[in-house]
């Protein structure tokens, strides 16, 4: 069976890591994956706020969202959003994460775990945020469409 995602869904850990290197991270979130049941970290792409690193392999099924995990790539800021947004720095590495996988599986959309499944997950905020990092600036937009418009 081959693993084909079609959307990118977003998480936070709900947990506050402090100064922990993301492997350190890594290795906590597979070991409470594994007393859950599952095969290890349930997440694809783990990431901070200076880089982000592959857990689950990127061809193999996540375990992030129940009923929605045959056709989704789970990446999880390892962050606690319950009490305040995402860092410029997050979120820089969050969309170098989402670049990096949209380079591999082509333009995914990016939804956050709360619009599949009823959870606080990852709070209000991180896919407005992540979004507007996303697309490019309005004024970059209004003179893309202009350059288009010469050669109609
Ligand atoms: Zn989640």
């Amino acid at each position: 069976m081959s693993f084909s995602p079609k959307r990118i869904v977003l998480h936070h850990a709900a947990f506050d890591f402090k100064n922990a290197s993301l492997v350190s991270r890594l290795n906590d979130i597979t070991s409470w994956h594994l007393s859950r049941g599952f095969s290890g970290c349930g997440y694809h792409v783990l990431v901070s706020d200076t880089s982000y690193l592959v857990g689950r392999p990127l061809d193999r099924q996540g375990a992030h969202v129940l009923g929605s995990n045959s056709d989704t790539l789970g990446v999880c800021l390892t962050a606690d959003l319950s009490s305040r947004i995402a860092t410029e720095s997050e979120i820089s590495q969050l969309v170098a994460a989402i670049l990096m996988l949209r380079s591999k599986f082509g333009p995914l959309p990016v939804v956050a775990h709360n619009q599949l499944a009823p959870t606080y997950c990852p709070g209000p905020y991180l896919l407005s945020q992540v979004n507007a990092s996303l697309s490019p600036p309005s004024f970059l937009s209004f003179y893309l469409s202009k350059i288009g418009s010469l050669f109609r």
